[in-house]
């Protein structure tokens, strides 16, 4: 199997499991039990915290855990509206955002705020003038992710939190993409408020968080105990949080090294596809874009065709993100950036991590070039015998 969808989940480490074992099987103590298993439990459930905040240069105090990048968004957004409801109801977001940012935006809407939802341009990004020129005297929050997870683009975030900080707007960032992959800097960022999600960067599913800078007053999302500092209510995910720290010190210590290796593979797949299959047009920046990130979209085929025919191969990868995958909607995130709905139903996604190597992506581009030949002189035939 090829496996070159790094961007719907990660495989989980070798070393992130093992450090999670003992928490399900030997330190199983609530870790707000008195006795020693428990508190075993809760200085493990610290120590990832303090793992967690270093990828972003935050404090521990900083984080709450969550069940993963949907529920933080969920609740930075709801949070932070609800908070500032008496000052004004403008939310300032873009087109490009994750459904968890845009499903709860909609909601929003329909609760009495009014959301601004930016263009962004051909590449994928955001214009920060666009972004001053929509800023309301009502405009209480501003919700722009650091990377795209279909087209890996990565946005302004400096200059956005830069404008938010001069403006007294709280700014939120969906980091779940960029998290570990590369360097953030909450405080240089000028970031009130970021999500991220354990299961990207080589830790377990279900477990996330959400960053939240200190001294900012932002009500809790799910009530119950008193858990993370009366924030976030149950009974903490003790093994899914130990992997999350895990994964987050794995992350900090091979960023350098596996962004360059997976820089090289994402340039060298893209020269692949670029000089052996016509018809195809690369989207998102060429540049400003994740390490691992390819995207191109291919006239006259049908992308889910192609995945396909692609998994018959034993070659995993994606058409939009896994969210929107099995929807017959073209991807929101193609249409903004100019893509007619041809366009966007013929692209694919390849994410890639270090672990992949170049014989992988020579074999892709084969079995592309195979499957691109057979549909499209369907596809031809088709419309010579119309
Ligand atoms: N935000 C972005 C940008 C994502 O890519 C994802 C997951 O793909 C999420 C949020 C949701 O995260 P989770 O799967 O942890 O709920």
């Amino acid at each position: 199997m090829i496996y070159l969808d790094n961007a719907a989940t990660t495989r989980t480490a070798p070393e992130v499991v093992e450090a999670m074992l003992p928490y399900f099987t030997e330190v199983y103590g609530n870790p707000g039990a008195i006795y020693s298993m428990g508190s075993a439990g809760k200085k493990a459930v610290s120590m990832a915290r303090r793992a967690v905040a270093s990828v972003i240069g935050a404090g521990q105090g900083e984080i709450y855990f969550t069940s993963g990048g949907t529920e933080a968004d969920n609740w930075a957004l709801k949070a932070a509206a609800e908070g500032c409801r008496d000052k004004g109801r403008h939310i300032i977001t873009t087109k490009i955002e994750h459904p968890a940012v845009l499903r709860t935006c909609d909601y929003l809407e329909e609760n009495g705020y009014q959301v601004t939802r930016l263009d962004v341009d051909r590449d994928g990004l955001v214009d920060p003038e666009n972004l001053k020129a929509a800023i309301r005297p009502d405009t209480v929050l501003i919700s722009v992710m650091f990377a795209n997870n279909e087209i890996g683009v990565l946005e302004p975030v400096g200059e956005i939190g830069a404008i938010a900080r001069e403006r007294g707007i709280l700014f939120h960032t969906d980091a779940v993409q960029a998290f570990g992959q590369v360097p953030i800097d909450v405080e240089e960022m000028k970031i009130d408020m970021l999500s991220a999600s354990a299961h990207k960067l080589n830790g377990p599913k279900g477990v996330g968080m959400l960053y939240v800078r200190d001294g900012l007053k932002i009500g809790s999302f799910v009530h119950g105990g008193g858990q993370e500092s009366k924030r976030r209510a149950g009974t903490e995910n003790v093994p899914g949080i130990v992997g999350f720290g895990a994964a987050a010190d794995r992350a900090l210590r091979v960023m350098e090294e596996n962004g360059r290796r997976e820089r090289e593979l994402r340039d060298y797949l893209i020269e692949r596809i670029e000089a052996q299959i016509p018809w195809c047009r690369l989207n998102g920046h060429r540049e400003k874009r994740l390490p691992g990130n390819v995207n191109f979209s291919f006239q006259f085929v049908e992308g889910e065709s192609v995945l396909i025919m692609l998994d018959i191969k034993g070659i995993c990868a994606s058409g939009g993100s896994a969210c929107t995958s099995g929807s017959r909607e073209p991807s929101h995130v193609l249409s903004a950036i100019g893509l007619n709905s041809e366009e966007a139903r013929g692209s694919l996604r390849f994410t890639l991590s270090a672990e992949n190597t170049k014989e992988e992506l020579d074999e892709t581009v084969e079995a592309l070039k195979d499957i691109l030949d057979r549909l499209r002189g369907m596809s031809f035939s088709y419309i010579s015998i119309r």
